[in-house]
């Protein structure tokens, strides 16, 4: 293939839209709002106005260097409709032509009244969720949807040759599971061979169809997994010497982002593909010799952080690229991921401090650096990025000097910690404590904290957020919705009561609107799945807390019961994870901040007569790095942090924290560490498999796996829910034991709930009054 890689390029581009069109667009389809054809020319302009804005930005138009990343719900689900990797309960939905419809591709992401959709789960380690393709002996791949084929087509139309992604077939059997009723040990990578004809099929219709480059998109390389380092090796030579012997094709472009590439790198390079990416700002410079062995292969070095957003250090950035140029022969400039995970444009924001907004580079921005480093390497005279490396250093200075950034009393706390400001008392001396405090029942009830948010509910906060309703009038609203919460625990018999979170739209983006050192944005959404966004909050600087942020409301809802009811805060790991965060310094040292912050609203909470504090951390695994060998290092600093958060609490008050997800294998240890006094965990859905997991590891404090699935608007009835309790008993002694749903109820409608409640508290009842051991 002869056709040169650009000299600068991105691997993907934010696909929901300035403006959310993509989710108004798919959301007002699926409502029936709009047809099938308003969805696709409304989606069409979005795809044609992003390559647009990407060629006046500097990319050119016939350059292959504008990848059609756009997907209307998802990426991995787009190879999957692709090569028809789709399971059997599916089938009916092939049209006679053998081909997936839109509706088709609709059904497999959201499920339908007959069928479970595909399972949803995390896209590396980010904030992003894929649908995860079912695989198994019978799957049987065809070409089976050619929307990736009809987007080379409509971009040539208007004269525009852009570079058609897909994900690549070692990464999409990674990422694929054995389907249901697959024979044990089945392992989907044993379908390569099957699926490479197919891969190597399409290249070809992509190729007559006019495309030059195809991106395919490797990621799970560069994170460890089940599979044999030497069984890996193998397919990915297999893969790429199979798909790169084809004739018909156009050139071929792997991308590895989100880390190294490690030992796969060479095998990589001794294969005939044209062009390789890898994630240099996140992963490590490769070794000298493999570089040179890459020979024709152009290394397409992604130096500017496709993951966070902040402006590139050129200095250091164009380091990487001198080095990388003395041993690869070819060489061209990217991001390092996709930027998927950053918002459009920093211009969308004005009216954030003109001082931050300087240090913030969007996918826009990003786009300008990649193609001023690409100056480096084109053949540009040397000397000609000077002046913008200059100037990318000033404002890396003043960013380093401004106040805010390194504030010296945050500091100086930080530096005075010592291993006592870590730890608790022993757990029985706790559990003794609390016992005589809080006199609750054998299998306590509670909830995880968010009750339904009423249309009225979010109304009330967006009038007082837009200036629109006084604050004693805002207080009025949200106490009357606090005590309509509490009477409704009471009169449904909870143990332990919670207030509700009326006040909070986003549990991260409420804390960092009350934290100094924090700042959010407007338009700033991020896809996480389909039509779902999240508008990341902005950590820029040290971190303090001015004054009490959840302590009135805490208040008030104890005010109004004598049961307990129980603070609610948002841990320090989860507040990092689903935030934009600085990256100078370490994330320790950042968590560490945010947790002492958080140590003062729980020894506030206490002071208000609160006994019970619950410290949420769903997304702790969600950090957990792709290596094996640097997981250590984070459940170190990410347990201390939590740890630091909620050991000031005195002996007798009860600390309780949740987690949003079952599979405790790889973190269970950090659970321990955490050294909660009760943990809930998400458990329903997988029929309570995780209690397995905690009698193995022999976990002694308080536990409470989710007995009401709240994903779904479905009732589990009384008999159901006793039976999720009683077979945890089986597995877990009952005095350790609450009963809880499985996470907030925010996204719940009222009837539902109510019911579900009720049979959830019933059901404790009936269990506890079945066990004849009488609470000792
Ligand atoms: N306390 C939060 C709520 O109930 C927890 C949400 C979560 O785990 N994501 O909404
Ligand atoms: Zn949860």
């Amino acid at each position: 293939m002869s056709c040169e890689f650009p000299a600068a390029t991105i691997i993907g581009y934010p696909r929901i839209g300035p403006r959310r069109e993509l989710k108004k667009a798919l959301e007002s389809y699926w409502a029936g709002t709009s047809t099938a054809a308003e969805l696709e020319s409304t989606t069409r302009q979005l795809r044609l106005d992003g390559y647009t804005r990407l060629a006046e930005l500097g990319l050119g138009e016939n350059t292959s260097a504008i990848p059609a990343s756009f997907s209307l719900y998802d990426q991995v689900l787009d190879t999957a409709v692709t090569f028809g990797a789709v399971p059997a309960r599916f089938q009916d939905l092939y049209d006679d032509d053998g081909q997936l419809s839109l509706d088709a591709y609709f059904t497999l992401a959201r499920g339908d009244s007959l069928r479970q959709p595909l399972e949803m789960t995390k896209w590396f380690d980010t904030n992003y969720h894929y649908l995860v393709p079912e695989i198994d002996q019978a799957t049987e791949f065809t070409l089976a949807n050619d929307s990736t084929l009809r987007r080379v087509i409509e971009a040539a139309e208007v004269g525009l040759t852009i570079r058609p992604t897909l994900i690549g077939p070692v990464t999409f059997l990674l990422l694929s599971k054995a389907a249901a009723g697959s024979p044990a040990g089945f392992n989907p990578l044993s379908r390569l061979d099957d699926l490479l004809p197919l891969y190597a099929q399409f290249l070809g219709q992509l190729a007559t169809a006019g495309a030059q480059w195809v991106q395919l998109e490797e990621p799970a390389l560069v994170a460890d997994q089940a599979v044999p380092e030497e069984e890996l090796a193998a397919a990915v030579d297999r893969a790429y010497r199979f798909l790169t012997a084809a004739t018909a094709r156009p050139a071929v472009l792997v991308t590895t982002q989100y880390g190294s590439l490690g030992r796969l790198l060479p095998v990589l390079g001794a294969t005939a593909i044209d062009a390789l990416h890898l994630d240099v700002f996140k992963g490590e410079l490769p070794d000298s010799e493999d570089l040179v062995a890459l020979g024709d292969t152009t290394l397409v070095a992604g130096v500017v952080d496709g993951h966070n957003i902040w402006k590139a250090d050129l200095v250091v950035a164009a380091g990487t690229l001198t080095a990388l140029g003395g041993s690869a022969p070819r060489l061209s400039v990217a991001t390092s991921t996709s930027l998927q995970h950053v918002p459009h444009d920093v211009e969308d924001e004005p009216q954030l401090d003109p001082e931050l907004r300087s240090w913030l580079a969007f996918a826009d921005q990003k786009v300008a650096e990649v193609l001023t480093l690409s100056r480096l390497v084109d053949g540009s005279p040397s000397g000609s990025i000077d002046e913008a490396i200059a100037e990318a250093s000033a404002i890396l200075a003043a960013r380093a000097a401004a106040s805010g950034v390194n504030r010296p009393e945050v500091r100086e706390r930080l530096r005075a910690l010592t291993p006592s400001d870590f730890g608790r008392i022993s757990y029985q001396e706790r559990a003794a404590a609390q016992k005589t405090a809080l006199q609750l029942p054998l299998l306590p009830t509670t909830t995880i904290g968010s009750f339904p948010q009423t249309a009225d509910v979010r109304s009330t906060r967006a009038r007082f957020h837009r200036g629109n309703l006084a604050a004693e009038q805002y207080t009025r609203l949200m106490r009357e919705e606090i005590k309509r919460v509490i009477a409704l625990q009471e009169d449904l018999g909870f143990d332990v009561l919670v207030h509700g979170e009326p006040e909070r739209n986003d549990m991260v983006q409420y804390f960092a609107e009350n934290l100094d050192g924090f700042d959010v944005t407007v338009n700033g959404w991020v896809q996480s799945y389909g039509s779902r966004c999240t508008r990341p909050s902005i950590l820029w600087g040290d971190v303090s807390r001015p004054q009490p942020i959840t302590v009135q409301w805490s208040k008030y809802a104890q005010s109004l019961t004598e049961k307990p009811v129980k603070g609610m805060l948002t841990g320090p790991v989860t507040i990092l994870a689903w935030s934009f965060v600085r990256e100078d310094q370490p994330l320790g040292e950042t968590a560490n901040q945010v947790a002492l912050a958080l140590r003062d609203e729980v020894s506030d909470l206490e002071r208000a007569g609160i006994r019970v504090i619950q410290v949420d951390e769903p997304a702790l695994r969600e950090l957990l790095p792709l290596r094996n060998g640097l997981q250590r290092d984070y459940l170190t600093w990410s347990v201390s942090s939590f740890r630091l958060a909620t050991s000031g609490a005195a002996p007798s008050t009860q600390i309780h924290t949740h987690l949003c997800y079952s599979e405790f294998g790889a973190i269970i240890e950090a659970i321990d560490g955490l050294d909660a006094d009760v943990t809930s965990i998400e458990a329903a859905r997988s029929r309570m498999e995780v209690v397995h997991d905690l009698q193995e590891q022999g976990f002694a404090r308080g536990v409470g796996p989710g007995v009401y699935d709240i994903h779904s608007p479905r009732v589990p009835d009384e008999n159901e829910v006793a039976e999720l309790v009683q077979k945890a008993i089986r597995h877990v002694p009952a005095r350790q034991l609450w009963v809880n749903p499985d996470c907030g109820l925010k996204t719940r409608g009222y009837t539902e709930t109510v019911e579900s409640l009720r049979n959830l508290v019933n059901a404790a009842a009936r269990v506890r009054a079945d066990l004849d051991t009488p609470v000792s």
